[in-house]
């Protein structure tokens, strides 16, 4: 029985793994394929692509985008897409811009609040264009100012906690429409997580292609409720741990193991894409 993990974080967004070192894991775990979904880049696709090749397996490019539709929080994943594609680039280059400028303006509030955290060693923390809430946590860590990320994050960087700042989104229907420009496939993420059931009928009417229908938070309930959706709406089903390496609890990749007939799928539908893009 082959398997895949199509949701992952590297050191290029805010998980703890290097590439290398998360193909590593999942050839141990024995996964026949991997994506890398970092948020707002592609970037560490190519060192991933040729890890997973190294290891013997298949590589999936991806993305995961954090958008909204009617004030509801929805993560979008972009499979199968274009690295080099110019509006991909230059839409999350602008949204790298702006997770780093929400970066000074929580560095800010914490300073207003006596804690004196330098925002540059946040960013040579996280050494990367897309950083988050978790770089800064860890910094805070690290500086000695709490004791650990659930303390950074319940006094401080939880939503509506002190220094908490609000992420611009994109629109769910325009990061739709960015994904497939660039020739991709769009997922809607742990939808048992954002609990976004209401919106799913537009956002199918705008092109979504699949649900993530296995998460590691999605209890089997809840994962057979997203499949019975999934087959209402003819969509592809995806899977993956949201794995950003060491952080809370221990690395969370092999949590989630999916059948890779959804990875066949997934290529299918991405190729059929391609062929009716390329019809007069
Ligand atoms: P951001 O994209 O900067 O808003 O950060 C979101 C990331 O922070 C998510 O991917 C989670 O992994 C992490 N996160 C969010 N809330 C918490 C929390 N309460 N404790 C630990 N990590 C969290
Ligand atoms: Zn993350
Ligand atoms: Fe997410
Ligand atoms: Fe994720």
């Amino acid at each position: 029985m082959k398997f895949a993990d199509l949701h992952l974080h590297t050191n290029f967004s805010d998980g703890t793994f290097a590439p290398e070192e998360l193909a590593a894991r999942g050839r141990l775990l024995g996964f026949a394929a991997l994506a890398l979904t970092d948020h707002d880049t592609v970037e560490g696709c190519a060192r991933m692509a040729a890890a997973c090749t190294a290891a013997g397996m298949e590589f999936i490019v991806g993305t995961e985008l954090t958008a909204e539709h009617d004030d509801v929080e929805v993560h979008l994943l972009g499979y199968l897409l274009d690295t080099q594609n110019p509006k991909l680039l230059s839409e999350i280059a602008r949204f790298q811009a702006v997770r780093q400028d929400r970066i000074r303006q929580m560095a800010a509030r914490l300073n207003q609040l006596n804690v004196p955290l330098q925002v540059e060693s946040v960013f040579a923390l996280a050494n990367c264009k897309s950083p988050g809430r978790p770089h800064v946590a860890r910094a805070l860590v690290q500086a000695r100012l709490v004791k650990n990320l659930d303390e950074a994050f319940e006094r401080f960087l939880k939503k509506n906690r002190p220094a908490w700042v609000p992420k611009a989104r994109m629109s769910a229907l325009e990061g739709i429409q960015l994904i497939h420009q660039a020739g991709g496939l769009a997922i809607m993420a742990h939808p048992g997580l954002n609990r976004t059931d209401e919106i799913i009928p537009a956002l199918v009417e705008a092109g979504l292609d699949g649900l993530e229908c296995f998460h590691t938070k999605h209890s089997t309930t809840t994962s057979e409720h997203y499949l019975e959706i999934t087959d209402r709406y003819h969509l592809l089903v995806t899977g993956g741990s949201d794995c950003h390496g060491f952080s809370k609890n221990k690395p969370l990749i092999g949590t989630v193991k999916l059948p890779y007939e959804h990875v066949e799928r997934l290529r299918e539908a991405a190729s059929r894409k391609t062929v009716a893009a390329l019809k007069p």
